[in-house]
Parts: structure tokens; sequence; C-alpha cells
């Protein structure tokens, strides 16, 4: 690009902010000063994870003596641990709803920024291959526009410079909105939701699958179980959100 491309890319930049000023993930007020993510006393009311975490899925803990959370305690898992920027309480919850119902893309840069800024000196430490962004079915990405953990990857991706493949995992049918089902039914809904893309077996020793919410973690040790199945040695994952622990 040329010294005029760049002028005219940047105006461009300026008129498109004006036009679309980016809000707050936290108040959905307009951010100031320009150049911000977020205002900067709104972030503080959102739940940051914090040490003591669980070992595997990273969810804060209340005990410090504690390894696990009691929902990893004495369970296996398909990936090998996990790490989460905020506990799923309220005001995330309204955040995330309005990312992915209410196409507030600008929010992914928000959520990037503060998963690289926390867990990006670690996540280069586990030394990914690539990052895979959890899928949703594509009449679900039709529907919305686009799929909101694929943002994600490519914000965090971008920022610590690993790949992002988001042909690799496809969500194989349509499954119903998980959130409304109890942990017994999710797994057997998910047993089959996934599958890999055509000639990938093998690709890859290691993943990092990036998804928005864990709950019970059904959906992100589907994937990981799958990936493992196709010749993956190391699953980790990122989530935004992360549900409380009852220890
Ligand atoms: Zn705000
Ligand atoms: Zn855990």
């Amino acid at each position: 690009m040329g010294e005029v491309g760049r002028y005219l890319a940047k105006a461009a930049g300026q008129v498109f902010e004006i036009l679309y000023p980016r809000r707050c993930p936290v108040c959905m007020g307009i951010v100031t000063p320009r150049g911000a993510l977020a205002h900067k006393e709104c972030t503080k009311k959102l739940r940051y994870i914090r040490e003591p975490a669980c070992k595997r899925c990273g969810r804060q803990i209340l005990r410090l003596e504690e390894e696990y959370c009691s929902a990893c305690a004495g369970r296996e898992h398909s990936y090998l641990r996990g790490y989460a920027v905020w506990e799923y309480e309220e005001k995330i919850r309204h955040s995330i709803a309005a990312f992915k119902y209410h196409s507030r893309k600008e929010f992914a840069d928000f959520y990037a920024a503060e998963a690289v800024r926390l867990y990006g000196n670690r996540i280069r430490g586990e030394n990914p291959d690539v990052l895979i962004p959890v899928p949703i079915h594509r009449t679900r990405r039709a529907e919305r526009g686009f799929n909101q953990t694929e943002l994600l990857a490519a914000r965090v991706g971008e920022a610590l410079g690993i790949p992002v493949d988001r042909g690799y995992l496809l969500r194989a049918k349509q499954t119903k909105r998980l959130k409304n089902l109890n942990a017994k039914e999710r797994k057997r809904m998910l047993l089959n939701a996934f599958s890999l893309g055509k000639g990938q077996e093998g690709r890859y020793h290691s993943v990092m699958l990036v998804d928005d919410i864990y709950t019970t973690g059904s959906t992100v040790d589907a994937c990981a179980a799958l990936l493992r199945q196709a010749g993956v040695e190391k699953v980790i994952f990122l989530c935004m959100a992360i549900g409380a622990s009852t220890n």
C-alpha cells in the first residue's frame, strides 16, 4: 500500500469509528478514549480468574490446598488443561450474549486482548501448532453471520503469531441449544456432533481449542476426544468465561 493508500485506509477507519463507535463490552456505552477496547472502570467489574485455579480446567477454586475443582476431581478429561479469562457471571454473560446474538463483533478485540495479556506467555510456552475454534453448525453460522469462536481464535492467533485452522473440526449436525440440557443429555447430544475435515488425520501434534463459554466442559471434551483420535497428542483450550467452582 502506498502513502496515499495508507492515508485513505486510516481516514476510512476514522470515519467508520465515527459512524459505528466502539461499544464497551460491559456497559454497552461508547468507549472513550479512542483506541481503548473497554471502559477501564467497567473492566474492574468483571470477575477475572485468579489463583488458585484448577490445574485441569483453569477455573478459580476457593481452597489453596486443592489441586482440582470439584467438577474435575476424580474425572477424566480428553484435554490436558485449560485457561479461562473470567468467571461466568451476570456481567460477562450479558457481554457474550451481545457479542453472539447482537453482532457486537468488536468485543472479540477486547476478549482476545485480555486473554493474551493474562495467558499469552503461558500459551506460547505450551507451543500449540495451531488454534482451532470450536465450530458451530453452518446453518447457525449463516443465521448469525459469523462464528464467535473463529473471531476470538483469529485475534488471539494474530497477537501470538499462531496459525488458526477453521476447517479442521466440523460441526457434523445441528444440535439443540445446549444450555437447556443437563450434563448427561449434553454428552449424548455431543457424542456425534463433531467430525474432522477431509484428509486431516495426523496433521497436528499440539492443538489449542478456542471457545467462548465453558460450563460442564462437555463441548470442549467432545472436540478434544476427536482430536486425540486423530493423532493429536496434546489438546489444551482457551475460553473466555468458565462456570464458578463449588470448592
Ligand atoms: Zn463501560
Ligand atoms: Zn476443573
